[in-house]
């Protein structure tokens, strides 16, 4: 099979021919049909996430059909549509995994950082961690599903009711995660990077009440934030704008250094918060929830060889919603 594989971070990911990979008693042999390109595969390749699997398939929003399956495989069928997320595996021994929080597992092995993943033309994954995705989107609209609306989904619920959120970074989890909170009820104000007209237009086109740049103050106080650009002096941004009582939750799975600020930013019990991985439960409420919404993913597409060129756009912002590598076409 074709792979996009990293095999020195810092450079370059090289197009490999590879054996399709082998499968476990608890795996399901997947031939892989769609895989978002997230900005954690960016900080894998730049070296920020450190001791990635080398050398190391990338890729942690597979969607792809069900080609075989392992003896002890149970709930999923072959020719099935599945969806592959970045928590790849968990101990569920440890404490975190027997009161469900599985995100928090000390054990975790997570799909293209310890786990190859979808930037291939086949991927194995544990069927404990392969959800069934409904119909009525296609493959490629469902993969920035699986980790950007998967974590964009925790985050917007450790907000609690928050009728007025502000989203930082407006790009693939934002913008699904805005349909979500709109969905719910809630005003949606999204900040992006300075000057970035063309996301403020988007944005206001998905019905967000408000947008404009991450230094600006928005015109009302928000009840929270959530904070998807990885930018540290984003913290105490978010933190002026909330309200007392209010949270900002960090959801991004690096960031810059944050900032000295004054304690009066935090004082009036505003939290900050970061929000790790994403739960089963979550994959299930998720994947649930966005077809009766339903969720539209904005996306644009590319053939697997092209993944390093999807990379650079994404780190400077010339993708709008998310970018897909779609395996099948070259
Ligand atoms: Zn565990
Ligand atoms: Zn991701």
């Amino acid at each position: 099979m074709r792979a996009m594989v990293l095999e020195d971070p810092g450079s370059p990911l090289r197009l490999r021919e590879r054996p399709i990979p082998e499968y476990g008693a608890d795996q399901v042999l997947i031939r892989v049909t769609a895989c978002g390109v997230c900005r954690t595969d960016l900080h894998v390749v730049d070296g920020d996430l450190k001791e990635p699997k080398l050398p190391l398939v990338l890729g942690h929003e597979i969607v792809g059909v069900v080609e075989a399956v392992g003896e002890r495989v149970e709930g999923l069928e072959l020719g099935q549509r599945v969806g592959v997320p970045w928590l790849g595996g968990t101990c569920a021994e440890c404490a975190y995994c027997k009161r469900d929080q599985e995100n928090l597992c000390d054990q975790a092995v997570f799909t293209g950082y310890q786990i190859d993943g979808g930037y291939a033309e086949y991927a194995v994954a544990d069927h404990r961690y392969a959800f069934p995705l409904a119909s009525g989107i296609s493959d490629a609209e469902a993969a920035p599903l699986l980790c950007a609306g998967l974590i964009g989904y925790r985050s917007l619920c450790m907000t609690g009711e928050a009728p007025k959120l502000g989203l930082y970074g407006f790009g693939a989890a934002a913008h699904i995660i805005a349909q979500v909170a709109l969905h719910q009820g809630r005003k949606v104000f999204a900040f992006t990077r300075q000057g970035d007209t063309e996301g403020q237009e988007f944005a206001h086109r998905l019905g967000a009440q408000w947008a404009g740049d991450s230094s600006m103050h928005p015109p009302t106080e928000l009840d929270a934030a959530i904070l998807f650009a990885p930018a540290g002096e984003l913290v105490p941004a978010a933190l002026a704008a909330v309200r007392k009582g209010g949270v900002v939750v960090c959801a991004g799975i690096h960031m810059t250094q944050i900032p000295a600020f004054d304690y009066s930013l935090l004082w009036g019990e505003r939290c900050v918060r970061s929000v790790a991985n994403l739960t089963r439960r979550d994959g299930q409420e998720f994947l649930a929830l966005a077809p009766q919404i339903p969720v539209r993913t904005q996306i644009q597409t590319f053939p697997l060889a092209e993944a390093n060129q999807v990379l650079e756009r994404l780190r400077t912002g010339k993708i709008l919603g998310a970018g897909v590598l779609l395996p099948e076409i070259s």
